[in-house]
């Protein structure tokens, strides 16, 4: 087998030496345990914080431990009852290609239901981050506009999307003209642009005549300051990731912090950061809703896989400033 592991702690943008790859021999599974192979490995943004030791929600991969990572795996030889050989579930097996379980928190993936990478992508964590983060927190309403970043993105896609089916608009921005035709072209948002134009501030303006509602927060940075003037009266702002900010090395307090305390004051501004996993108990719904959109064509899904544990580190380096286009997958082994 092969594993991936934390080398050293970044300092800044990830390096390829902050990453170390091993060989290890798969152990047997013991009484209770199964053994699994990973199919596919999810690659997410969270994964920069957890290779940093500052504080955060969750604690981070040790020095010289295995890199996390949710995984689509196949059960490949079982002492638990409750698991077959051959079986596929849904683990939290990290970077590697083999890993022992007893069981707790695998989730069986049935393969009739849809293509089993999904689980990790728009019928799993970024799919229910869409969901939740969207409808518990920014309430879009008919009518209403919703601007998303990173919006060719595994999370984004699904907002600006689940935005149209509300009834409401949804304008989205991404890296480059080839994404912003697909958000535009594929993903049916009614307008996208390229939060490298210098003239994003102006341009976001035109495409959001009536203001802004919703801002779903990937980003931060530039991102924010074009649509903090813009937004209106009463708007929600679920704040679920700052990518811009992850390889900060310091934390810079924007000169128009008091400024913007007082548009948070006169507008009435909701702004509410959030982790899927407070929204656990919203499982059941998002299920339900999103794999019936799925299923009627009215939420699409773009995949990026790349070949092998191998390529993990680079696919993660690209990941963090959008060399991914669509969800980041890792094919780790045959379906
Ligand atoms: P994506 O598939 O969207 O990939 C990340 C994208 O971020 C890149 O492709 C890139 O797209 C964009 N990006 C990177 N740097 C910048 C920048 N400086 N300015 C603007 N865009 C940038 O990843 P996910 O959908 O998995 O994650 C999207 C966001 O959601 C992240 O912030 C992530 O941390 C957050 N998240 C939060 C969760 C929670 O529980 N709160 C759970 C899951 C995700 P482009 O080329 O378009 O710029």
């Amino acid at each position: 087998g092969k594993r991936v592991v934390l080398a050293s702690r970044p300092h800044g943008e990830p390096k390829p030496s902050d990453f170390r790859i091993e060989d290890y021999t798969p152990p047997a599974p013991g009484a209770g345990e199964v053994l699994l192979r990973t199919i596919w490995l999810s690659l997410d943004p969270y994964m920069r914080g957890r290779m940093a030791d500052g504080p955060s929600y969750a604690a981070p991969v040790p020095v010289g431990g295995v890199m996390e990572g949710g995984t689509v795996s196949e059960v490949i030889a079982s002492n638990n009852p409750a698991f077959a050989k051959g079986d596929i579930v849904l683990s939290r097996a990290g970077w590697q290609t083999h890993a022992l379980s007893n069981g707790q928190g695998l989730a069986k993936i049935d393969p009739k239901i849809a293509p089993i990478s999904t689980a990790v992508g728009v019928l799993g964590m970024p799919g229910m981050t869409a969901y939740t983060g969207l409808l518990d927190i920014g309430k879009p309403q008919a009518g209403e506009t919703v601007v998303v970043a990173a919006a060719s993105g595994a999370v984004g896609s699904a907002v600006g999307q689940i935005a149209k089916i509300k009834g409401a608009r949804a304008v989205g921005i991404a890296g480059g003209k080839d994404k912003c035709d697909f958000v535009r072209n594929e993903l049916g948002f009614d307008e996208c642009l390229d939060h490298r134009d210098p003239n994003l501030a102006a341009k976001l303006k035109d495409a959001c005549p009536k203001g802004i509602d919703v801002y779903f927060e990937n980003v931060g940075g530039a991102v924010f300051e074009a649509v903090f003037p813009l937004l209106n009266a009463f708007a929600r702002i679920p704040v679920c990731g700052l990518i811009a900010h992850y390889n900060d090395t310091e934390a810079h307090a924007p000169k128009w912090a008091a400024a913007m305390m007082r548009n948070v004051l006169t507008k009435r501004l909701t702004i509410r950061g959030f982790i899927v996993s407070d929204f656990a108990a919203r499982q059941g719904d998002f299920l339900r809703d999103m794999s019936q959109w799925v299923r009627e064509g009215k939420v699409k899904y773009k995949e990026f896989v790349t070949e092998g544990l191998d390529s993990a580190p680079e696919a993660f380096m690209g990941l963090l400033k959008g060399a991914n286009f669509g969800k980041q997958l890792v094919r780790v082994g045959p379906d």
